[in-house]
């Protein structure tokens, strides 16, 4: 934990001193580069910005990142047997670590550009920590129906993350909802603990890539484990103390009915987490960063990088490869500063 708290004082005060000490924590200090988020693509962008002895402090947050919920990863690069989701971004963040980024385990609570001095201050844990530059990578969190019930039985049998919970439903029955990549995967993960794994979705083919659509298509035809039930909405999700039903409704014939369940998984997609920069950065109508090929957004010296820029790919290696070039656009926007005399 960074115990820095900042005092903000005159520019010319701020320009003295350019390096963060944990000795004198009460002094002003302006740091080069702050990276708010805590997933593949901010510890990507503190391993290049701290490896440019840009002294990165990373505001990481408390939710945890899209890799951090799932189990293996086949698809990143370099690894031929396929990688722990959780460990490749805990190694990341240590080999971030290695090269100096500071880390800050707290939520980034309020962003503001500060033009009259043309920096950038982000409130976190009730201190003020102020940035020449600023590299966006807070992710994106797992969409609710806004359904009845949703809300009242979130974490009483309402989930997010089969991958996270599916050992608490051994012998049990469950339901995932959505027809994307995530919902393969949820079912994956249920499947090996739950006695029934029900997949329902609101069209009569999947969005998930085809290699996991085989997965769940071939389990399906294997077993009645896995029971698809297309054109099929959740209309409310039912219970005393605890999930105990789904109440649904058949798309092309409107007959409402309803499934006995313990566990009811969400997994229809996510909305990025941009609360706190609506109204200064430009956002599309979705809520993600817009950003440009250079990872710019339209604040010169705010980039942004992974699934809070992405509403297409959002895949890990992506998103390492966005923070890549957000960070390497920071390092020259901080040369520039210099160049022109306004660092
Ligand atoms: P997604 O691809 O956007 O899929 C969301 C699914 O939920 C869609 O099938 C959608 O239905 C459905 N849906 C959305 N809103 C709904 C609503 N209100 N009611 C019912 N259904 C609704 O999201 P995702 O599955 O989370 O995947 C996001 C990204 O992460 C993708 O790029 C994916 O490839 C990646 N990912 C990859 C892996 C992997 O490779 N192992 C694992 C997880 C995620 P429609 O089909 O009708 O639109």
């Amino acid at each position: 934990m960074v115990p820095g708290f900042i005092t903000i004082r005159s520019v010319a005060s701020l320009a003295k001193r350019t390096k963060f000490s944990m000795e004198t924590p009460e002094e002003v200090f302006i740091f080069d580069v702050i990276i708010i988020g805590g997933g593949i693509a901010a510890h990507t962008a503190a391993l290049y910005t701290a490896r440019a002895d840009l002294n990165p402090l990373v505001i990481a947050g408390y939710e945890p990142d899209q890799l951090s919920l799932t189990t293996i990863v086949e698809n990143f690069p370099g690894f031929p047997n396929g990688v722990d989701g959780p460990q490749l971004v805990l190694n990341s963040k240590k080999q971030a670590e290695k090269f100096g980024a500071k880390y800050l385990q707290e939520n980034a609570d309020s962003f503001e550009f500060n033009k009259k001095e043309n920096n950038f201050e982000i409130e976190a844990g009730g201190k003020t920590y102020i940035s020449r530059t600023i590299i966006i990578a807070t992710g994106a969190s797992a969409r609710k129906l806004g359904i009845p019930g949703e809300d009242k039985f979130f974490g009483r049998g309402v989930s997010t993350c089969a991958v996270c919970d599916a050992a608490l439903y051994k012998g049990k029955t469950t339901i995932v909802v959505g027809g994307g990549d995530s919902a393969m995967e949820e079912t994956l993960a249920l499947y090996k603990f739950a006695k029934k794994v029900y997949l329902i979705h609101r069209r009569d083919e999947f969005k998930a890539s085809k290699i996991m659509q085989d997965r769940i298509l071939s389990l399906n035809k294997k077993n009645d484990k896995v029971e698809i039930i297309w054109d099929t909405e959740i209309v409310e999700v039912l219970g005393d103390k605890s999930v105990s039903a789904i109440k649904i409704k058949n798309l092309k014939t409107n007959k409402i009915s309803e499934i006995k369940t313990d566990g009811f998984f969400l997994a229809i997609g996510h909305t990025p987490n941009t609360s706190i920069f609506k109204g200064k950065i430009k956002l599309d109508k979705e809520g993600y960063i817009i950003t440009d090929k250079l990872s710019k957004t339209n604040l010169p010296g705010v980039y942004a990088a992974g699934d809070v820029q992405d509403p297409i790919f959002r895949q890990a290696v992506t998103s390492a490869g966005a923070g890549c070039q957000a960070a390497m656009q920071a390092e020259r926007y901080i040369e520039h500063l210099k160049a022109e005399g306004k660092y």
